[in-house]
């Protein structure tokens, strides 16, 4: 069973962003391993241990030629992984992005399974796993809350607001896991150290048979023109106890749907 695992490298959530003229995040410094994607790591290795056999193999597509958050994945147990690095994707939206981690699908080849989360946490489009599908001519699967394999096919429960429905598709597919889906490991002491030694298969988009105005802002179909501050959240309602406010916590309770 050879998983793959997208790994999106991500500037640290704890500090500040800051934006670029063109409204972008800026992306300079290290990145880190998204921690939606630590969760599509662990399922891939406990999967891959389920089977008895095979590797998992990391997909990163990052600006910068940056590898820590990779090596945190590599840290976890993660065989290899590919690096899809250059100044010319800077700006890429989620398509180009999509369409350069397909181009890295097909390089690495002979996979069973492409697991992403379900958005990442610094773009959170949502969007790159189902177009990833898409170019791949693959079933796509998404907000998997339970995955399992067996007999060549892909079974998952899906999260829906009112509970889960059961979907399964044939192998290759596309799946993308939500968080809790596992509980994902840290990285011991000795595999700290053996992810140091692992392959990085570090590529240009031209090595994907990609030319530069496909990718990056060149390639790009979409602009953000501009950005404003969310709203700061109001306060909330405020419920004086006179002996029945459990009623209105059971009715605002009923109104989220949580029981
Ligand atoms: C090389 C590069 C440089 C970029 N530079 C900037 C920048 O400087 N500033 C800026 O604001 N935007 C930049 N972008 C665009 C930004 O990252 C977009 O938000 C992104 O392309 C759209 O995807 P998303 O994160 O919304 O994906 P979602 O659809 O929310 O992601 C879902 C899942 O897809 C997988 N995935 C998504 N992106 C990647 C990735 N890059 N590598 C591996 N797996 C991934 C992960 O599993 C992720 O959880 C850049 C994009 C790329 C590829």
């Amino acid at each position: 069973m050879n998983i793959l695992v997208c790994v999106k490298q991500i500037p640290d959530p704890a500090t500040p962003g800051e934006l670029t003229a063109e409204h972008t995040l800026k992306r300079e410094a290290k990145l880190i391993l998204d921690e939606s994607d630590s969760f599509g790591v662990e399922m891939a290795l406990q999967l891959v241990d389920k089977a008895g056999g095979g590797d998992v193999t990391l997909i990163s597509v990052a600006p910068n030629g940056e590898v820590s958050g990779l090596r945190t994945a590599l840290a976890m147990g993660a065989a290899k992984a590919v690096l899809v690095s250059d100044p010319s994707l800077s700006g890429s939206d989620s398509l180009s992005t999509a369409k350069v981690i397909a181009k890295a699908v097909e390089r690495v080849g002979d996979a069973d399974l492409l697991l992403t989360a379900t958005e990442s946490t610094d773009g959170y489009t949502g969007t790159i796993p189902a177009q990833v599908a898409e170019l791949l001519d693959w079933p796509s699967l998404t907000f998997a809350k339970q995955v399992t394999i067996a007999d060549g096919k892909v079974t998952i429960q899906r999260q829906t607001e009112a509970g889960y429905d059961v979907v399964e598709a044939s192998l290759p597919a596309v799946v993308s896991v939500t968080a809790g889906v596992v509980e994902p490991r840290y990285p011991s002491f000795k595999g700290i150290m053996a992810a140091k030694n692992k392959p990085v298969d570090a590529v240009k988009p031209a090595d994907l048979g990609l030319a530069d105005d496909q990718v990056g802002w060149a390639g790009a179909r979409q602009k953000i023109t501009s950005v404003e501050q969310a709203p700061e959240r109001q306060a909330g309602e405020k419920i004086e106890d006179d002996g029945t406010a459990f009623e209105a916590v059971v009715a605002y309770l009923e109104k989220l749907k949580v029981v």
